[in-house]
């Protein structure tokens, strides 16, 4: 039996990952389950799965937590508070942690996991995206095992050979990491209608269930760039490493192509399930609810390669990973106000890659070597980006 904290649990990630669990009552236990807001959510979520703990991420909301699991018969012990968070992830009975708070606010309680040495499954890129060297640091100094939920990165871990060595690709026979997309909404849309399109069309993937911000940065292809981030973090790539694939069926989830001309792909239907199962069970395999893919349906497998007018911030991350940690860090920061801005209806769609642009043009890089210079890189970054969300709106 393994203990399991669901950071984030009523998001898209977290209920998927609740629904695996679901299925093997006899492997996994729920150790704690935390949300920022959706309180009622996460108390119907308690009453299934039977935790020890559930969190409010805001102190603030203790009281009204503590009432809806009174009122709903909910014995788990109720915590509210960012420490909260830290505290559930690296707790002793949690084997296991699922990282799926959506953002910047995931990096902290991710890192407490990856101190405590535990088996890390990381849905949430930006805290790689922003601290890289010193996350994998930590994972390396306190023994615990990363395993990537991100369906791409997923893909490429089950596609690596198994003695893969960080960052050494050639003594694997590798030639090329794939990292594939399916382009988002837009991928047809006409550029001219780009700064009319609204939150309602951004967040409605053709092949994606997701929250919010996610699908607008799928919307965008900020989301590639951030796993063009991750994916150099996770394995010890260089830039020129990999390679960005439009793939609109998204039934493969990425590829890697070795010397002798073979690309082993990982395919599946696209659901998350598929690798929060295999990251759970790891190195072993379970169900995970999903459909077997259905060949005699699938038709179209098409490809093609990204076009950065279409996608500027696509271009502005990868330009970012060549630069290094104070332009990664400043432009994830830069992005989740510029994306929160958007779904507030408070700028434009093509003001997303404008913010961003601006902020990175205007800061001035510092040295990143503790996780203090990441807070606070992250904190000016915000900053500025709500000037420039301001100066949009003139
Ligand atoms: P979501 O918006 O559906 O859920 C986010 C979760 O985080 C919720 O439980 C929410 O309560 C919690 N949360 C939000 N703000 C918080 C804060 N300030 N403090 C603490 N908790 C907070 O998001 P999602 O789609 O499930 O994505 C979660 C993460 O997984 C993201 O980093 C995303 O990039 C990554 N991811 C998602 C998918 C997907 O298919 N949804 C795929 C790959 C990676
Ligand atoms: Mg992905």
């Amino acid at each position: 039996m393994q203990g399991v904290t669901v950071l984030g649990a009523t998001g898209s990630i977290g209920e998927s990952t609740l629904d695996v669990i679901g299925r093997h009552p006899d492997k996994y236990n729920v150790v704690a389950l935390t949300a920022h807001k959706r309180l009622a959510r996460l108390v119907e979520l308690a009453k299934v799965h039977k935790p020890d703990y559930i969190v409010a991420a805001d102190q603030a909301d203790y009281v009204e937590l503590a009432n809806l699991a009174k009122a709903h018969h909910v014995s788990a012990t109720v915590l509210a508070g960012e420490s909260a968070l830290s505290d559930v992830a690296s707790m002793a009975e949690a084997d296991i942690v699922m990282a799926a708070i959506v953002g910047a606010a995931g990096l902290l309680p991710t890192l407490a996991a990856v101190k405590q040495g535990k088996k890390v499954l990381l849905a949430n890129k930006e805290s790689l995206v922003m601290s890289g060297q010193l996350f994998i640091q930590a994972v390396n100094e306190n023994n615990a095992t990363l395993l990537p939920i991100d369906s791409e990165h997923n893909a490429i871990f089950q596609c690596l050979p198994s003695d893969f060595k960080y960052g050494d690709l050639a003594s694997s026979g590798i030639s090329k990491i794939l990292l594939t997309g399916s382009g988002g909404p837009f991928l047809n849309t006409p550029l001219s209608e780009f700064p009319r399109l609204k939150p309602e069309q951004a967040c409605a993937h053709p092949n994606w269930d997701m929250g919010r911000k996610i699908s607008v940065d799928s919307a965008t292809m900020m989301n590639k760039g951030l796993e063009f981030i991750e994916a150099c973090w996770l394995f010890g790539l260089r830039p020129d490493d990999v390679e960005v694939v439009l793939h609109p069926q998204s039934v493969i989830h990425s590829m890697v192509q070795y010397n002798d001309g073979s690309v082993l792909a990982q395919m599946g239907n696209p659901d998350m399930r598929t690798p929060i199962a295999h990251c759970l069970a790891w190195p072993q395999r379970i169900e995970s609810g999903v459909k077997p893919l259905d060949f005699s349906t699938l038709s179209d497998f098409s490809f093609l390669i990204p076009d950065f007018a279409r996608y500027p911030n696509l271009k502005l991350a990868i330009d970012a990973c060549k630069q290094g940690q104070f332009a990664t860090t400043s432009l994830n920061a830069s992005n989740e106000i510029a994306v929160m801005a958007f779904l507030n209806n408070q700028i434009a769609f093509t003001d997303i890659g404008r913010v961003n642009e601006t902020v990175l043009s205007r800061l001035t890089p510092i040295d990143i070597s503790c996780i203090d210079t990441v807070l606070h890189v992250d904190r000016q970054a915000r900053e500025l980006a709500m000037v420039c969300v301001k100066e949009c709106r003139q």
